[in-house]
């Protein structure tokens, strides 16, 4: 009979760090790390920067120095080729010949596209035929998370020991592996999200331009299928507020003015 592996699927944001801390922990570590990385395009990847510099400088290398090894798995399509890729006749037909641009809030294709299928091809061609243990990091209060982890059969080792996910930022924290991106958001996912919230694009904007400024570019791309980047503004406009939010700020500071652009 085939030995079952117990294989941590880890984001290396706080609750499956901890998740992973936790079955050490407790004797019961997984074999593996699986971490899937969503690249904007073929070299720049869809971490912000600063998690993922702390995923490749510290905490990979941490695992791996308690013999823990990380399988980091990329798709074949990034983020710059689903955006430009063209609707069929599939679609609906006034989009038909459009490019897809930016994911819809709530059916994002790149976590359909870049994360969950190239994790599919990964879990069957480097495990088949091998027994799996998923452990997920979905802390003890996650109540509709949790249920949907009984659809793929995972376990997580936060329920287990009843940790919250502000235990699970505890945690991190004491092992040196609370990643910095909490310092400026309570989540992490890709930069270009539309999920995402003000302070995230606050810090985007102040802190990696060059970033932003692809953001702007894309914007300006004709026959986009949909022309708002989340439900509500397109990528002009938010630059616009932050525009008017810095002009409004020195007025009462000596932070240089960024000419107002329409
Ligand atoms: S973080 Fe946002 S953009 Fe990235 S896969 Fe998730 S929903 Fe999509």
């Amino acid at each position: 009979m085939n030995e079952v592996k117990r294989v941590a699927f880890c984001s290396f944001g706080a609750d499956s760090t901890a998740n992973v801390l936790l079955g050490m922990e407790h004797g019961e570590p997984p074999d593996e790390i699986v971490y899937c990385e969503v690249m904007f395009d073929k070299d720049i990847s869809g971490e912000i920067p600063e998690h993922r510099d702390f995923i490749y400088e510290t905490a990979i290398p941490f695992f791996a120095s308690h013999g823990i090894k990380t399988n980091v798995v990329r798709g074949e399509k990034t983020f710059i080729s689903c955006f430009y890729s063209k609707i069929g006749e599939k679609g609906a037909e006034h989009n038909q010949g459009k490019i897809w641009a930016w994911p819809l809030c709530g059916r994002c294709f790149v976590q359909r596209d870049c994360k969950a299928r190239p994790m599919y091809r990964f879990e069957r061609t480097a495990w088949a035929g091998q027994q799996i243990v998923k452990l997920s990091g979905i802390a003890a209060d996650e109540e509709a998370r949790l249920l949907s982890m009984l659809g793929y059969g995972g376990v997580s080792l936060l329920e287990k020991h009843g940790k919250t996910q502000t235990d699970a930022r505890q945690m991190c924290r004491k092992a040196g592996l609370l990643s910095p991106i909490y310092q400026f958001s309570n989540r992490n996912g890709c930069w270009f999200c539309p999920n995402s919230k003000h302070r995230e694009r606050r810090h985007l904007y102040d802190h990696h331009p060059d970033l932003w400024q692809a953001l702007l570019r894309l914007q300006r791309e004709p026959n986009k299928a949909t022309e708002l980047f989340d439900r509500h503004h397109t990528i002009d406009e938010i630059d616009a507020m932050f525009r008017m939010e810095d002009a409004q700020y020195s007025l009462f500071s000596d932070k240089p003015v960024i000419p107002y652009e329409f």
